[in-house]
């Protein structure tokens, strides 16, 4: 029951970064099940982050709709967790494919930045701050495009 779940949670996507699932996100700690209720305990991607309660609405509206296909209690909470913080060390490997392949470069470790566009190492920061706060905005100076760096924390 906990894999089908997981699927159907799999349909649920950050709101500002539509290819990018919540589990790939890496938000989802836990799922519990019993016979009265789901339980879904997630880590916000960063405090006062007004896209968590979209994404709240999204899981119960989904669960509850996918769930009576499959049996599911019908009775959904979503339970927020705060430690240990969220990091973009959480963010799945194929999660980050998918942002590059979106044309965000994914959070480097490395600090090693390239074009989303034409893999140019040649890019140069235009602004700390991008579309949103979690964002830099670079630009390929190879390409010419602009192109958002979704920063490490
Ligand atoms: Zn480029």
């Amino acid at each position: 029951m906990i894999n089908k779940i997981k699927q159907m949670l799999a349909q649920v996507t950050d709101p500002e970064i539509p290819v990018l699932s919540l589990g790939d996100l890496g938000v989802i700690r836990n799922i519990e099940v019993d016979d009265e209720q789901v339980i879904v305990t997630i880590t916000p991607t960063y405090s006062g982050c007004p896209a968590m309660e979209v994404m709240e609405q999204d899981i119960i509206d989904i669960l509850t709709k996918e769930g009576r296909k499959v049996g599911l209690p019908t009775k959904i909470k979503v339970e927020t967790q705060l430690s240990p913080a969220w990091t973009t060390d959480w963010i799945t490997d194929k999660g980050k494919a998918d942002l590059l392949k979106y044309g965000i470069m994914p959070p480097s470790r490395s600090g090693k930045i390239i074009c989303p566009q034409c893999k140019s190492k040649d890019v140069e920061l235009l602004s700390q701050f991008g579309s949103t706060a979690c964002k830099a905005l670079y630009r390929c100076t190879k390409c010419l495009e602009p192109f958002d760096y979704f920063k490490c924390h």
